[in-house]
């Protein structure tokens, strides 16, 4: 049986925009079949920062220009995201598996991820999203519900909780067409946050991390490695520092003693080492890895890149 790999692709394997990101999966392509002609089964996720606040951007103008184009609940920019993303990865995988040969469907899975009503993030809002407003602009807002905060002199932005990831609503599907030995991708932006409102299901407006839910992913299907990939080989502590020093590997006990330290920066590693540490230390036989998307191969092999370990 070959080996399960969840992973998780950061905002360098897209790109900002539609050119740039067709451009990019093209490369993204390249390695993912890679590790596929290397024997593993892999199952794709990825953020999408850039993608959501173009999309969320765009609707928030045009409703302020005409009041004709209703206002897009950031939970519906979500979902558009996970379908423009998916389509660009979808493509690309697709023809580079026909150029060399292999016949493996591709697809994308609309995913929904179930957060905590109460998570105590709803009470503290941290991710600006969307565009700027004045002042006046921001106080209409605010009497519409919206949580606005001052960005750094720019104006008014809308700030959203980031939510701790419960459950993906979709693994069943998912988990059909792993087994099917299709090609899945799933829970695009670390999915879109919805609540229990025990009626329904209701989407929210807030930010699910990705590299949690993709941990929660990996878990859910039983995976034996969660593959994190993002803009730098290894992960180091005294990052950016002279005394910086890269890890080859890190084990539960350390990284939890590096991140009490303050090794990891708020909003890009320390996230992908809390990832690490639920998948890692969710199962015997689970590990992590963090690297590069053009070391992969490599450093599955034992190469190069970070394993966080038992
Ligand atoms: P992604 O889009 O892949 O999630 P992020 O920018 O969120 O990428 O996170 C990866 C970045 O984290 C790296 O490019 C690096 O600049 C930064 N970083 C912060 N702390 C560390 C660290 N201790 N070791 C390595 N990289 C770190
Ligand atoms: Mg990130």
């Amino acid at each position: 049986m070959q080996e399960k790999i969840v992973i998780a692709l950061g905002g360098n394997a897209l790109g900002n925009n539609p050119e740039e990101q067709k451009e990019a999966v093209r490369n993204t392509a390249i390695n993912i079949v890679d590790l596929i002609e290397a024997g593993y089964q892999v199952i794709i996720s990825h953020g999408n920062g850039p993608q959501v606040g173009m999309i969320n951007l765009a609707m928030d103008t045009a409703s302020k220009i005409n009041k004709d184009i209703p206002e897009m609940p950031f939970a519906e920019c979500g979902a558009m995201s996970q379908g423009y993303i998916g389509f660009h990865l979808q493509n690309a995988l697709q023809n580079e598996l026909r150029k060399r040969g292999l016949s493996i469907p591709v697809v994308t899975i609309v995913t929904q991820v179930l957060v905590g009503k109460n998570d105590p993030a709803f009470q503290h809002p941290t991710k600006p999203v969307g565009a700027f407003y004045t002042e006046a602009e921001a106080s209409e807002m605010r009497a519409k519900g919206f949580v606005m905060k001052e960005d750094a002199g720019r104006g008014y932005r809308r700030v959203v909780p980031s939510p701790e990831p419960i459950e993906i609503v979709e693994i069943e599907p998912i988990k059909m067409l792993v087994s099917a030995g299709h090609i899945v991708i799933a829970v695009g932006g670390g999915g879109i946050p919805v609540v229990d409102k025990g009626e329904s299901l209701q989407g929210i407006s807030a930010v699910i991390d990705k590299d949690l839910s993709s941990a929660k992913l990996a878990g859910q299907l039983d995976a034996g490695t969660l593959l994190i990939l993002t803009a730098v080989e290894k992960v180091a502590i005294a990052y950016g520092k002279p005394e910086q020093q890269w890890l080859d590997r890190l084990t539960i006990k350390e990284a939890e003693k590096y991140m009490e330290d303050g090794e990891f920066a708020e909003g890009s590693m320390l996230p992908k080492i809390k990832a690490a540490l639920a998948f890692t230390g969710s199962k015997a036989g689970r590990k992590t890895l963090i690297t590069s998307l053009d070391k992969a191969v490599e450093a599955l092999q034992g190469k190069t890149g970070t394993w966080i370990i038992p």
